[in-house]
Order: structure tokens, then sequence, then C-alpha cells
């Protein structure tokens, strides 16, 4: 991979920047690595982020009904699991096994939540656990809460896919594609669901919806929930909540984190033993996560969940 331009290095003209910019967000390999400052948000290429919070706005107009508050819930539930169960335990720690249709419906689920590809994504968790809460942890909130937060992936750094990090993911061609027009999974659910609200209009009106109400909670109310609730692991996760393991790290147990975030918010734990499938520990950890991967090895999906040692179930609550 090419090294990085200097800031002062032959900048583009501003117009060649901007088709470069717009081109990202169909496309995520149409341009080589942005020149200039790579930890820097790239303000354009962000656009369609910002345009996702400012489309919550629409519920001003849109109004309310229970089909589509529940249907934002759903599709948040769907898409925490995927993301969790798959882009993160599976995906990025192969904790468990799976076959190659479930691990693609997998990863176009989560690829419908709006956090990119499974490759970018476990390539930058897998640098995150190497070098957790050091300078080189572009979301360690050593850096400050919203970089930690959100301004990581928003610059050109955070854009990147290390590809020789998941060269294990990068041999399956289907993933290669759906990581680079990843775009394609939610616009179609976006599609889906004002084309579904459109319908029920028509055919059950009591159920007092239509497609563009559909359109904003189910889509971007949902997704922006979800986003949110999502990278507070990295931002939260490492400064509120106990520490029962002495890692090199500052990653926190959560009880409300694990609760909103369906087990990853054991996130101590699952620092100091990043293999098993399960993140709560103790009985009385709650990993929904876990507890959807036991369900799907029942029905023969999954296997071989890989479990907590032993020695790590019985200890003590926090650190001595
Ligand atoms: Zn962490
Ligand atoms: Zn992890």
């Amino acid at each position: 991979m090419a090294p990085d331009s200097s800031p002062d290095s032959h900048p583009l003209p501003i117009w060649r920047r901007a088709l470069r910019a717009v081109a990202l967000w169909f496309d995520t390999s149409a341009a080589p690595a942005d020149t200039g400052d790579p930890d820097r948000v790239a303000w354009l290429r962000v656009l369609p982020f910002v345009g996702l919070h400012l489309a919550c706005l629409g519920v001003i107009w849109v109004g309310f009904s229970w089909f589509a508050f529940w249907t934002a819930v759903v599709l948040y539930a769907a898409r925490m699991f995927a993301i969790t169960g798959f882009y993160h335990r599976y995906f990025s720690h192969k904790a468990f096994r799976t076959s190659r249709p479930v691990q693609f419906a997998f990863a176009v689920l989560g690829a419908a939540s709006v956090q990119r590809g499974p490759l970018w994504w476990a390539a930058h968790h897998r640098h995150h656990h190497r070098h957790a809460d050091t300078d080189q942890d572009v979301h360690s909130p050593r850096h400050g809460f919203w970089r930690s937060h959100m301004i990581w992936f928003l610059t050109p750094r955070g854009f990147r896919t290390d590809l020789e990090a998941v060269r294990d993911l990068a041999r399956f061609p289907e993933l290669r594609l759906l990581d680079r027009f990843d775009i394609l999974v939610p616009v179609l659910l976006a599609a889906g669901l004002y084309a579904l609200g459109a319908w029920l209009e028509g055919a059950y009106p009591g159920l007092g919806t239509n497609g563009p109400q559909l359109l904003i909670w189910g889509f971007f109310v949902s997704t922006v929930v979800l986003f949110h609730v999502t990278v507070t692991i990295n931002s939260l996760a490492h400064r509120w909540g106990s520490r029962r393991f002495a890692t090199r790290d500052d990653s926190r147990n959560n009880a409300l984190l694990a609760l909103l975030t369906f087990g990853e918010g054991w996130h101590n734990n699952h620092h100091h033993y990043p293999g098993s499938a399960r993140q709560g520990f103790a009985w009385y950890e709650l990993d929904l996560t876990y507890l959807g991967l036991r369900l799907m090895a029942l029905l023969g999906l999954v296997s071989d969940l890989r479990p907590v040692p032993e020695a790590l179930r019985h200890v003590r609550r926090e650190a001595a």
C-alpha cells in the first residue's frame, strides 16, 4: 500500500478532491488514499453520515405510529445482533464457526447497520485489540471522547481498510464485493421500508403508517440510535465501569452498556480474553448475543462456540 502523502505534497485541485469524495460514497475503493492530513475530518466524504442524523428531524413531519416504532426496535435488535454476534465475535475474533451462506447473510445484515463492510470493521477492530489505549489506537478515549466516539472514522486514516489484517476474510470474493459497495445494502433497506409503508397505508390504514414515516423511524432513527449505542463501546466502555481484570488497556465492565449492546458492555472481560463467544463471564452477566448464538447453534446454523476458560468463570467481581 502506498505511504501517506504528507500534507504539503502537491494537493489535488478542489474539484478533483470533491469528485473523489463523492465517488467514495458509492464505491469505497473508488480512489487511492486521500492526500492531506490523515487525521482530519474529510467533510465532503462524510456528508451522508451528517445527513443520516439530520434526517431524524423528519419525525417532526411524519408523526408517530406504534407500527413504525416497533419496526425501528426490531431493526435495531436484528442489526445489533449482526454487529455484535458476527462483525465482532465472528469476523473479528473467529469465536465460532459457521457456513459460507450464513456468514454472508449476517455480513449483509451487518452492512445494513451503515457501519461499513465486515472487512473494514474487523480490520479496525483487530487493530484496536493489538494497540488498545496506546498512541496507535485511533479510537481510544485517551484521545478525547468525540474522537473515540466518531471522529476517528470520519478521517482518511479511519476510512482505509488494512487488508493485511483480515487476509482470512479477504479470500472470500463475496465479502470483498460487499465491503466495496456496502452502501447498497442500507439504500435497499431504506427503499424497502418506504415501499412497505406506502403499501400498508392503503392496505391497512388502521396501522396509521405510511412510506415517509416508516422510512424515518425504521431506517433513520433506528440506524442513528444503533450507531451511537455501538460506538459507546469505544468511547464509554473504556471509561465508565469496573475493572475485574488488570488488562493493559482501560477497558471496563458496564451492565447498562451490556444491556443496550446485547453483551458488549462486558468489555473488560472481553479485552482480557477476546477469543470466547461469550463476553458475560459470570452467570449474572447478561449477554443477549451469546444467548442468540446458542439458539443459532441449536438450530445448526453456527457451531464450535469457543467457551470462557473455566478458571475465568469464577473470578471475583472486581480486580483485587
Ligand atoms: Zn476495547
Ligand atoms: Zn473485540
